[in-house]
C-alpha cells in the first residue's frame, strides 16, 4: 500500500482494503475522496462495494437479533 503517496491514484486492492473504513466514515477527507473517485471509475469495485454493503446489512441485522444494545450504540455514532 502506498497511502503516503498520491491518494488520488488508488488501485483496486487499496480501494477494497478501505471499504470498511469508508463505510464507517473513518477515513480522512482526502482518502475518502480517493475511494469515492475509484468507485466512480471502476465498475468492478463499485459492484464489490455494493456486495460489501449488502453483506454488512445482513451482518447488522443478525447483530440486532443477538445484541440490540450494542447495535443502538453503533448507529447513534453516525
Ligand atoms: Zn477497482
Amino acid at each position: 500500500m502506498h497511502l503516503r503517496g498520491d491518494f488520488r491514484i488508488m488501485n483496486c486492492k487499496e480501494a477494497r482494503a478501505l471499504f470498511s473504513e469508508f463505510y464507517d466514515r473513518e477515513l480522512n477527507q482526502e482518502i475518502c475522496d480517493a475511494v469515492k473517485e475509484h468507485l466512480a471509475e471502476c465498475q468492478e469495485c463499485k459492484e464489490e462495494y455494493k456486495n460489501f454493503r449488502k453483506g454488512l446489512k445482513i451482518l447488522k441485522k443478525l447483530r440486532v437479533l443477538e445484541a440490540p444494545r450494542n447495535y443502538m450504540e453503533k448507529t447513534q455514532r453516525h
